[in-house]
């Protein structure tokens, strides 16, 4: 599977993450803290993600059950991804973090209700 490369803002954190069709999906999450960040990911295996340049500057949110562990670049604030609750074994890469993409349409993301999760 094509390997693509992602970054923070900033340029502190850069990472790959491998995966199929960058179309194919894709969520937004209606949990209090995934509607504050606005974002749009998509889950692939823990093992497809690598943090290639600054592990260190990365910074860890938890909240609530604390299973979760969402990652964000100290120096710029961007959220990179996670490690999800709903499966471990799983990370969600924030896809407007990987380059060279189309900003994706609103019609081919889909909804995950984390907001029952809480
Ligand atoms: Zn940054």
């Amino acid at each position: 599977m094509p390997i693509h490369r992602g970054s923070c803002h900033c340029g502190l954190v850069h990472f790959t993450a491998e995966l199929d069709d960058p179309a194919v999906g894709l969520y937004r999450c209606n949990c209090s803290l995934c509607r504050k960040k606005g974002i749009v990911m998509k889950a692939i295996p823990d093992s497809a993600f690598n943090v290639i340049k600054g592990q260190a500057d990365l910074s860890l949110y938890q909240w609530n059950k604390k299973i979760a562990e969402h990652y964000f670049c100290s120096g710029c604030g961007v959220y990179t991804h996670h490690r999800r609750r709903r499966d471990p074994t799983q990370i969600s890469v924030n896809m407007e973090c990987l380059e060279g993409l189309a900003m994706p349409s609103a019609d081919i993301i889909g909804l995950v209700n984390g907001l029952e999760h809480e």
